[in-house]
């Protein structure tokens, strides 16, 4: 099977004072994201849609929150880290779409420096990596502010 695809689904909390990493880069905002490591939920679902793809479990499975070496760690290593696995199984990444929901702020200004970090820790053309926000229309936890969330699908191929 030449390619294959994968998902991915993440879901932090935001708290009040918090650096709020996004995509690699520090979005302004009054509140920031709560987790672990740097908590980039972008980050996170494009590490699972390609491990998912390469059928290699999830990001916790490899780097575990209750592992001391991983707190507050720059997502960006860890997406460096999976794209080691990947491409150890022979595979290079064809394109991401991915999608943040998020009710403020908007995140439109910040997409293109987002893709050109992406694609400079993953060695990729800007071109491969799409980008989109969203709110959920004042839905729910994201609507309510109490939370992030994103989506990735991921196409990899046997290069
Ligand atoms: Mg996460």
């Amino acid at each position: 099977m030449n390619f294959r695809i994968g998902q991915g689904y993440d879901v932090h909390q935001l708290a009040e004072g918090r650096a709020f990493w996004l995509g690699g880069i520090l979005v302004p905002h009054t509140h920031g994201a709560v987790g672990h490591s740097d908590a980039d939920v972008l980050i996170h679902v494009i590490c699972d849609a390609l491990l998912g793809a390469a059928n290699l479990r999830n990001i916790g499975y490899h780097f575990s929150d209750k592992d001391p070496q991983w707190k507050g760690v720059d997502s960006k290593i860890l997406l460096e880290k999976v794209l080691n696995l990947i491409r150890a199984k022979g595979y290079e990444v064809g394109n991401l779409d991915t999608t943040v929901v998020l009710q403020e702020p908007k995140l439109n200004p910040h997409i293109p420096a987002m893709k050109t970090c992406l694609a400079t820790v993953m060695n990729l053309d800007e071109e491969c990596i799409s980008i989109k926000a969203t709110t959920s229309e004042h839905l729910g936890f994201v609507g309510r502010g109490e939370g992030v969330a994103a989506f990735c699908v991921a196409l990899i191929y046997k290069a």
